[in-house]
């Protein structure tokens, strides 16, 4: 049984992140999903919001589990014997710093492998930065994430939460 880890910040997890998990979910045995908890970024929810949030949207996968990690992801891939990262790439932009977190990798951990998984064209556009930034200027974002997420940004930004 394989075990693939999907690391990320996942600061909300949006239906990019999730189109991902779910066709993961598909290939693997069992699924990790690894969530930086980074002290250098400050993120809108904490490692512990993101790590319900993404518990909530995948309790439809029973062969996903949810994670917080901190230091490096080579460490956690290790701890939880998953000889297999997933990314997602959205564009070419996206390609430079993948490549270069892969083949930093790789250097650290030959027994690691880093897959890349092209977004669902649905959501080529789509990133938590830029949900962020609609729901901070009161836009709708409901066509982005999973409703209950959606309910935990706004309430965010309405400052109770
Ligand atoms: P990080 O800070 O590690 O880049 P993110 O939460 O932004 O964390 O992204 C985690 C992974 O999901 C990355 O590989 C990113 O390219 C991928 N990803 C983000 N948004 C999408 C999307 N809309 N479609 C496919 N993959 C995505």
């Amino acid at each position: 049984m394989k075990t693939a880890i999907y690391p990320g910040s996942f600061d909300p997890v949006t239906l990019g992140h999730y189109d991902i998990i779910e066709r993961t979910a598909k290939m693997f045995g069992r699924v990790i999903i690894g969530v930086l908890n980074n002290k250098m970024k400050s993120p809108l929810f904490s490692a512990q919001e993101r790590v319900n949030m993404l518990k909530e949207v995948t309790a439809n996968l029973p062969n996903v589990e949810v994670q917080s990690f901190d230091g490096l992801l080579i460490d956690f891939v290790r701890q939880n014997s998953g000889g297999i990262i997933v990314r997602g790439l959205r564009a070419i932009t996206d390609f430079e710093y993948e490549l270069q977190m892969a083949q930093t990798n790789r250097v650290m951990a030959p027994e690691v492998d880093t897959i890349f998984l092209t977004t669902n064209l649905k959501y080529s556009y789509l990133s938590s930065s830029i949900v962020k930034e609609i729901a901070e200027n009161k836009g709708n974002i409901s066509e982005f994430l999973h409703p209950s997420v959606a309910e935990m940004v706004q309430a965010k930004f309405r400052g109770q939460a």
